[in-house]
């Protein structure tokens, strides 16, 4: 009974990880969700941040990092405004989405200046919805072929007919509440 606890509860929370992923994958076409943190190294040239982007239809994840020690041309922009370290959160409309990738992108330690790389890895919101989707359909399914088992007179647990034996499944010994 422990055990059908916890699946009971595992389908719950995954039930609601999948309404919860289907809302923001709708959402990220309207507008994009990114929380991230900083860091700025010690001699202030090694900057970078790590985010985690919701935005036209995927997730991903995006990392940077500078070398501002370089050139005399980056060091030079490390003196100008520096990232804030820390936590942060960004939102805001995003542009046109891309749909022929399925949310599937990804690039690594990729120039994107002189100084700056960066890495990408992202994966389409629908992976998730249909991640979570599974246990509750499970669930579903077997919800539904009970009903239809009782409304005709069959045993909900295994399909035996409990016509002569309305209380009691003699295949597999499921009672019947009163
Ligand atoms: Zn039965």
């Amino acid at each position: 009974m422990i055990g059908l606890q916890i699946r009971k509860t595992i389908t719950a929370l995954s039930f609601l990880a999948f309404v919860a992923s289907l809302c923001l994958w709708v959402r990220s076409y309207w507008a994009f969700d990114v929380i991230g943190r900083a860091w700025v190294s010690s001699d202030k040239l090694h900057p970078g941040f790590v985010q985690i982007e919701s935005k036209n239809g995927a997730v991903s994840v995006e990392r940077w990092v500078t070398d501002y020690s370089l050139t005399e041309r980056a060091r030079k922009a490390a003196t100008r405004k520096a990232l804030e370290p820390g936590f942060y959160y960004l939102g805001g409309n995003p542009d046109a989405p891309s749909v022929s990738d399925l949310g599937f992108h990804s690039y690594f330690r990729q120039p994107i200046t002189d100084f700056h790389t960066a890495s990408r890895i992202g994966i389409g919101h629908w992976v998730f919805v249909l991640v979570f989707s599974v246990l509750p359909a499970m669930w579903l399914r077997g919800f539904l072929r009970r009903r239809h088992r009782l409304r005709e007179g069959l045993c909900p647990m295994c399909g035996y007919d409990l016509h002569a034996t309305p209380t009691r499944c003699p295949e597999c010994n499921f009672v019947a509440k009163a």
